[in-house]
């Protein structure tokens, strides 16, 4: 406090309070019109619930906080009294500026002056882990923000891939490239998908609103297809190597495609009764698959042994196999044709033969491996330092997978 603030605080502290600790509530003699205070507190809010919940111990000082047009700047526990409020209905507000780099304030509050419950809990948030959602608008504005955590899908191929690539890929050679470079090519499928695939492309002045009204039960097939193409068409782009994003680019890229051509096959494992796909990632690969195979002839499923497998002959053809059905889809999408997307799907994404299923289910049996996995992800929270900058990113790992999810739920109710 500057002393000249301080010597205008004694002053009028026989009026009203000012700032700091146990603010009066109630009026003052003068002036006229009472005017009251409101206290609050802000405090670090690590799970982005909006709510204080018993671990939360971190609070700013130093922040700005706005009633009614005053304002005072929070202290020591994070506690702010703002005075000299008019009575009636307020807000309690965080001014943005005032906050440490990258946190990001909670929308203001509502509180009844004079205050009769407690204190106003003012939430910031830490965006630390969020994905921008897949919205064309927002890819148009903002462009696209992902974390992909590889540490559990890198897991989850160290505890199955190469049982899988020993039993479906089929030559020495198709084997060797996937041990080598499987890994690569799906982390980098997964980021194209993500980062280039979803949200892409510009929308005809007919579906500006977006395409899902007109495309409807067919939309989030076609999306994560489009999604996926992307992937498999750019992954051939020299601007990747140029970027350092691969690195044998030759090898990376077929290993991607021999993938997603076994993908049409090795999916039926998930799928143990009836002759329909129904979940969109798996009509999606079934249809850039089935659409390839049919339309180039690049991809070839064979027998051997009493065990069918696919395999790809040409990769250059694939790919213009894949570039044209990702033409189509853009058009689709772009003009909400109905017809086109059902036809198509129809055809290559949704029927498979349940005998070929039967058989992939009997050999994935034998692997002794899970049809199915979840994940419990790391948390991330930040620490901060006294003047509330973070210092470090703390990882832990919970262990419950129920309450996990549960917060999850809870973060987007608050929203
Ligand atoms: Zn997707």
């Amino acid at each position: 406090m500057t002393p000249s603030r301080a010597l205008a605080c004694s002053l009028l502290l026989a009026l009203a309070a000012c700032g700091g600790k146990g603010g009066g509530t109630g009026p003052s003699t003068m002036p006229p019109e009472p005017t009251y205070s409101v206290t609050s507190v802000v405090f670090y809010d690590e799970n982005g619930n909006g709510v204080l919940d018993g671990a939360e111990a971190v609070r700013l000082q130093q922040v700005d906080v706005v009633v009614g047009g005053v304002s005072a700047k929070s202290g020591a526990g994070g506690q702010a009294v703002v005075a000299g409020v008019k009575a009636g209905a307020q807000t309690v507000a965080i001014r943005t500026e005032s906050l440490p780099a990258y946190f990001v304030p909670t929308v203001p509050l509502p509180v009844q002056v004079p205050q009769t419950g407690g204190e106003v809990r003012l939430a910031v948030r830490l965006p630390i882990g969020d994905n921008l959602p897949n919205e064309n608008e927002i890819r148009e504005k903002y462009g696209s923000k992902n974390f992909l955590l590889l540490g559990s899908s890198h897991a989850l191929a160290a505890a199955s891939a190469a049982a899988m690539n020993r039993e479906f890929a089929g030559a020495a050679e198709e084997q060797e490239r996937a041990r080598k470079y499987g890994e690569e090519a799906e982390d980098l499928l997964v980021a194209m998908h993500e980062v280039i695939g979803h949200g892409s492309g510009k929308l005809s002045d007919r579906v500006k609103a977006g395409a899902q009204p007109f495309l409807k039960e067919y939309y989030s097939t076609l999306e994560e297809a489009r999604a996926d193409l992307m992937a498999l068409f750019n992954v051939w782009d020299p601007k990747l190597k140029e970027l350092g994003l691969v690195t044998d680019q030759e090898n990376v890229a077929r290993a991607m495609y021999d993938s997603s051509a076994r993908a049409a096959l090795t999916q039926l494992r998930r799928i143990p009764k009836g002759d329909t796909i129904e979940e969109d990632h798996q009509r999606a690969r079934a249809l850039i698959a089935n659409f390839v195979k049919d339309k180039t002839g690049a991809i070839e499923q064979f027998n051997l042994l009493g065990k069918t497998f696919v395999r790809v002959t040409d990769y250059q053809k694939m790919r213009e196999g894949v570039g044209v059905l990702l033409a189509e889809l853009m058009r689709i999408k772009a003009e909400g044709d109905y017809d086109a997307v059902k036809a198509l799907i129809d055809k290559y994404g949704v029927h498979f033969d349940p005998k070929l299923r039967d058989q992939v289910v009997g050999r994935y049996r034998q692997l002794d491996l899970p049809v199915y996995w979840a994940g419990i992800n790391p948390e991330l929270t930040a620490q901060l330092d006294a003047k509330g900058n973070v210092s470090s990113i703390k990882m832990t790992y919970p262990r419950d997978a129920v309450q996990q999810y549960l917060s999850y739920g809870r973060m987007y109710q608050s929203k």
